[in-house]
């Protein structure tokens, strides 16, 4: 079983903190709608015939465009590719975009899941944030979404803003809380270099929230979702029961993906390949059918400590006899040897057969991860 990314690279506006790819003109679209089926035909045996489960439009800002070009791309996708027998779909969608009549075109394109850019709660963030929406807007967004039957919503929220209290972040999670969506994305404001936000701090203009600060604000986040039946089941994602997102499960069972557009991902168990984040450069490529990425063949280590880093930040953690077996009894003993200070210190436990952290080592999985690396020699 594979999944399918397709980046669609346009958004309203810029928001202040990100620095992900997408165009604020509109003026290729209709081209770029083109290329991306014109991607996904030329790359169609990239996942070896494996069966589609899981379909996800990320960006940018996808529900930008119109349902119409969402269930072209759907419609050769179906075509074109073998499918699992329910295929989860996902859009991320804006709140400013989805009015009655785009949600409900939506849906009958074969969206059954949206991932929904909220952010915060509060108007005054939303402005420093730059987003295009009001708290009024994500909240009628959702209820408008659950009336219409999307019952698989997730909305993203995000904390260790500079100047957000405790007491505002949790009035945020209950707010969420309130709405009744199933499944929330949470993650720690990062301070790209690229960025207004970046330029803003740099010049002292803003100040960023301390990492302890921000470390407690994860704590409350914990706390608030974990009393709620929420599962904390990847560092940044709780769910409901039944409403894990498949598509991002997949990335981190190591399943293959196929990732479509500029600057999306590939990957089928032995190469990583990512496209261009140009939009200009990608549509002169695909148009000229050529492939507008690079690629990098993986090698054991690699993958080892992709797996390391992935499995420590997911509930389940990483499994020892999975481990023994994928990547040999060496690589795996010198792993057993290094967690050893880790569990010293109560940041990682074993609990039969997985190696997992804990509370506190959750606050610092990606460092713990990258301490237990496997280098070359030359990177010692
Ligand atoms: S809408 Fe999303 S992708 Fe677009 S600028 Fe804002 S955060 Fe970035």
């Amino acid at each position: 079983m594979a999944g399918i990314y397709i980046h669609i690279p346009f958004c309203k506006q810029a928001c202040h903190y990100c620095d992900f790819h997408f165009s604020t003109s509109m003026k290729y679209k209709d081209e770029m709608m083109k290329a991306l089926v014109h991607e996904l035909q030329l790359r169609r045996n990239y996942l070896d015939n494996e069966a589609i489960e899981t379909i996800y439009f990320g960006g940018g800002t996808p529900s930008i465009v119109p349902a119409k070009d969402i269930a072209l791309l759907l419609n050769f996708i179906e075509n074109n590719f073998e499918l699992g027998s329910s295929v989860e779909i996902t859009l991320e969608a804006n709140p400013d975009d989805l009015n009655k009549t785009h949600l409900q075109h939506l849906y009958q394109s074969g969206i059954n899941r949206l991932s929904i850019g909220v952010q915060s709660f509060h108007d005054r963030d939303l402005e420093w944030m730059n987003r295009a929406h009001k708290k009024s807007e994500a909240i009628d967004s959702i209820k408008r979404a659950q009336d219409i039957g999307i019952e698989n919503i997730s909305i993203d929220l995000i904390y260790g803003t500079p100047g957000l209290s405790d007491k505002e972040w949790k009035e945020n999670i209950c707010q969420a809380l309130d709405l009744g969506v199933p499944h929330i994305s949470s993650y720690a404001l990062t301070v790209e270099p690229q960025t207004a936000l970046g330029n803003w701090v740099e010049k002292k203009k803003m100040k960023p929230m301390d990492d302890e600060q921000a470390a407690l604000q994860f704590e409350i986040l914990m706390n608030e979702l974990n009393a709620n039946g929420f599962k904390h089941y990847e560092i940044s994602n709780f769910a409901k029961p039944g409403f894990y997102s498949r598509h991002n499960s997949s990335y981190w069972e190591g399943k293959k993906y196929l990732g479509i557009g500029p600057s999306a991902h590939s990957f089928n168990k032995s190469s990583r390949a990512w496209n261009i984040r140009n939009n200009a450069i990608y549509l002169k490529k695909i148009n000229a059918d050529e492939l507008p990425s690079e690629t990098e063949v993986l090698e054991q280590k690699d993958l080892f400590n992709e797996y390391l880093m992935i499995s420590l930040r997911t509930a389940k953690g990483v499994d020892l006899n999975y481990m023994e077996n994928e990547f040999g009894s060496e690589l795996f003993e010198e792993f057993k040897n290094n967690i050893q200070t880790f569990i010293e210190k109560k940041w990682l436990v074993l609990e039969k057969g997985f190696i997992k952290t804990t509370k506190q080592g959750k606050l610092m999985a990606d460092g713990i991860a990258s301490e237990l690396f496997i280098l070359d020699d030359k990177e010692q």
